[in-house]
């Protein structure tokens, strides 16, 4: 099947270019989220002198656009994951080992109708991200809880 990056961020009414193309491609072969320094690294091969900002910059605008999917980590380092299931869901994020889950749950019907009934304010988005340690790190027993 593949993925089609240029008409994705063509959907995502995002110009597909070659650099934004590119960092799909790493991140999507990617099982685990990267730094933008280690997308950089990788990026040198088709893009020689890429720096750090036009990196930088062109994560956040993918991240905007919910293509991608930024973490902010408790080490307060960013992060950039892509994940193949475009259903609306959240993600249980391991600190140690950096692997991402998918969460089939939200939650946020109630907290929306909390809001809506309490507040009596209008949600327009939320963000749920958890993070921890995942089963094979705690079978590792390398973390003291
Ligand atoms: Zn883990
Ligand atoms: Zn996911
Ligand atoms: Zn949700």
């Amino acid at each position: 099947m593949g993925n089609d990056f240029y008409n994705i961020l063509k959907t995502l009414k995002l110009k597909a270019t070659p650099k934004r193309i590119a960092i799909m491609e790493i991140l999507a072969d990617e099982p685990t989220y990267l730094s933008p320094d280690e997308i950089r690294s990788r990026l040198k091969g088709r893009f020689k002198n890429i720096g750090l900002p036009t990196v930088y910059r062109n994560l956040e605008e993918l991240a905007d656009s919910g293509i991608i999917i930024k973490i902010i980590h408790p080490d307060r380092k960013l992060y950039y994951f892509y994940c193949h299931n475009r259903e609306h869901h959240h993600h249980f994020v391991c600190v140690q080992c950096r692997k991402v889950e998918d969460i089939n749950f939200c939650g946020m019907e109630e907290i929306k109708n909390e809001v809506e009934k309490n507040l009596k304010a209008h949600m327009v988005s939320h963000m749920l991200q958890v993070y921890g340690f995942c089963k094979d790190c705690l079978k590792k027993q390398t973390i003291s809880l």
